[in-house]
């Protein structure tokens, strides 16, 4: 498939599947919401696809900052970090793991540090939603899967002092 975008330089190739987490997240915020359902819900869809460019954009920043760049995104029901070498250090493949995971991290508590200094609900809200959206992905990004930045950050510590 050929990218249609492109982040930082990386080409970016987005199928239909990645409708999904954004619709998702709207349903979830709808189900929530006690009030201004409809808005709240449109901007969660909305916003979950900025949580997912920060993390991707952690992994560009920091996979370069490991000299082991990032070759593409394949964005279906996550944004997947393609690297054609697979064959780097345990450190560089750390390093390119870190990035999402921090860059979640980091975003998720400025804008929930943003959303308690803001007086106008709404804005509250939508800050407190997006927090909510870096936060979930910094805590799934974390887990120990394979698919997952925590599975190749778990696989590769062990390594780093062989
Ligand atoms: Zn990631």
């Amino acid at each position: 498939m050929r990218p249609h975008l492109s982040l930082l330089g990386v080409p970016v190739t987005v199928r239909p599947t990645a409708t999904a987490a954004g619709l998702l997240s709207a349903l979830v915020v709808a189900l929530l919401a006690r009030e201004r359902r409809a808005t709240l819900s449109v901007a969660a869809g909305v916003l979950w696809y900025t949580a997912d460019c920060a993390h991707v954009v952690g992994h560009i920043v920091s996979s370069q900052a490991a000299g082991a760049p990032m070759d593409a995104v394949d964005f279906g029901l996550y944004p997947m970090s393609v690297y054609v070498d697979h064959d780097v250090s345990p450190g560089q493949h750390i390093g390119r793991a870190c990035g999402g995971v921090v860059a979640s991290l980091v975003a998720a508590l400025a804008l929930a540090a943003l959303a308690r200094t803001v007086s106008n609900p709404q804005a509250r809200r939508l800050l407190t939603i997006a927090a909510a959206q870096h936060g979930l992905l910094f805590m799934v990004s974390l887990l120990p899967l394979r698919l997952v930045d925590g599975g190749v950050i778990y696989a590769n510590l062990p390594r780093l002092w062989r």
